[in-house]
């Protein structure tokens, strides 16, 4: 059994890497901050001091940190997983980060003989803690095929997309259509709320035809409720609109209404609500009607 190495223990990273251990792997971790490791270690992973040691003790290497400079630190920076990488090892990078970004990092690795694969995943915390995230890889397919059983062990939907970035221009689609749903709920149970109709009503009415979505189920059904806190943070999702943007940007794609999503979170962000959930951008709206959706 191929021996797996663990990078980054935030919220997504602890319960992904219990989950390998349970699936019987020999798991080696690493976080920057040490005392995080200590739940991952209790149910039978082994602590390393850098990623270089995690690389050393590894033949299969997965990180899962915040950005695009944090995956570029913790595997060819200074103490990076690269020191300790031999010819034949696997990287699978699970962050949410640039496909530019990623496919720099993977000509690196291969000047090492390290394959990388990259496997951003959605499905949230939850997800994460059950093993069943969606996780949408790009890479070479052989190398993803070696690697399904380990995917396998943390998430539910594992889909191959196609090279290396393509898993992260996937993810940066996902976000797309998370962000402008988002939006249209947002503004349409506050217009709703304007012309003096009874929105829970409207809610229910809509939630099961052909507007019913995900986000308006969950994320409208908190807004009723005038829940602001996270689910998926909106400092998160601005880091995500900024690797949609720099995408866009290298393609000459146009991003009308992605475009208008961001500004409105510009604005979230200027109202000090970088810690809210994505939902939160119903405060955008309520600004521009003068309408609260709940008084
Ligand atoms: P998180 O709880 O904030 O954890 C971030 C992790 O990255 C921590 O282990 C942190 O170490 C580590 N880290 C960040 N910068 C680092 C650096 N320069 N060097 C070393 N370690 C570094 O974030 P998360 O929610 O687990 O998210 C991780 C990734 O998954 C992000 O790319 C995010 O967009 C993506 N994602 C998150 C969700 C979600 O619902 N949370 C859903 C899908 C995808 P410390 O503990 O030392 O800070």
């Amino acid at each position: 059994m191929k021996r797996i190495g663990f990078i980054g223990l935030g919220l997504m990273g602890t319960g992904m890497s219990k989950n390998l251990v349970k699936a019987g792997y020999q798991v080696t971790v690493w976080n920057r901050t040490a005392s995080k490791m200590k739940p991952v270690v209790e149910t039978g992973a082994k602590a390393a001091k850098s990623p270089k040691e995690v690389a050393e003790n590894s033949d299969i290497v997965v990180s899962i940190v915040t950005d695009s400079p944090d995956v570029e630190e913790v595997l060819l920076g200074p103490k990076g997983a690269i020191h300790g990488a031999k010819k034949g090892d696997i990287y699978i990078d699970m962050s949410t980060i640039s496909p530019i970004a990623t496919r720099e990092i993977a000509a690196k690795l291969a000047e090492k003989g390290v394959e990388m694969l990259d496997a951003p995943v959605s499905g949230g915390v939850i997800g994460a803690n059950n093993g069943t995230l969606s996780i949408m890889v790009g890479g070479d397919r052989k190398v993803f095929k070696e690697c399904k059983p380990i995917l396998e062990a943390m998430g539910k939907t594992i889909t191959y997309i196609g090279g290396i970035g393509d898993g992260q221009v996937c993810k940066a689609v996902n976000q797309i259509l998370v962000g402008t749903t988002m939006l249209g709920v947002a503004e349409a149970l506050v217009f709703a709320k304007k012309a003096g109709v009874d929105v829970e009503a409207v809610h229910a009415a809509v939630s099961g035809g052909a507007a019913g979505s995900w986000q308006l189920t969950n994320n409208g059904g908190r807004l009723l409720k005038g829940d602001h806190e996270p689910g998926f943070k909106i400092k998160h999702y601005l880091k995500d609109l900024g690797i949609i943007a720099e995408t866009a940007k290298a393609d000459n794609m146009p991003l009308p209404a992605t475009s208008l999503v961001h500004q409105l979170f510009y604005h979230c962000a200027a109202e000090g609500m970088m810690d809210k959930g994505t939902q939160a951008v119903v405060i955008a709206i309520e600004k521009l009607a003068n309408t609260k959706l709940v008084e």
